[in-house]
């Protein structure tokens, strides 16, 4: 878990200006901020909750109608990702970047060409 900065993405949205977070930082605050919990509740318990949240954000998808609550309906199910993540000690950035920097896992384009009905 470094603690490197990192350069914010360029975006067009000024009041984005404030501290951003690596995936790999984020887990590293929610580790922090929750992990005490999470092992006491352990991995079934957590995924209840992490699926409880999805649940929340297929209602906010399909509202569609407070931009703010659909946002922080994102937030949440990131947030319980990375608790599950962490109750099962796996580092997510180092996941996801061995899975899918490298392009797509099955067609291995950055520009996905596999059929729509394939999962990657
Ligand atoms: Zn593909």
């Amino acid at each position: 878990m470094s603690e490197t900065p990192h350069p914010s993405s360029s975006t067009s949205d000024d009041s984005q200006q404030q501290n951003t977070l690596s995936l790999s930082d984020f887990q590293s605050v929610i580790r922090k901020m929750f992990y005490e919990k999470d092992q006491s509740r352990g991995i079934e318990g957590t995924f209840m909750w992490f699926m409880e949240e999805v649940g929340e954000l297929s209602s906010a998808l399909r509202d569609n109608t407070d931009r703010d609550n659909l946002e922080e309906e994102f937030a949440d199910v990131l947030a319980w990702l990375a608790t599950m993540a962490n109750v099962a000690g796996v580092d997510l950035e180092q996941a996801v970047t061995r899975k899918y920097v490298q392009g797509c896992p099955r067609c291995n384009q950055a520009v996905c060409t596999c059929d729509l009905a394939w999962k990657p």
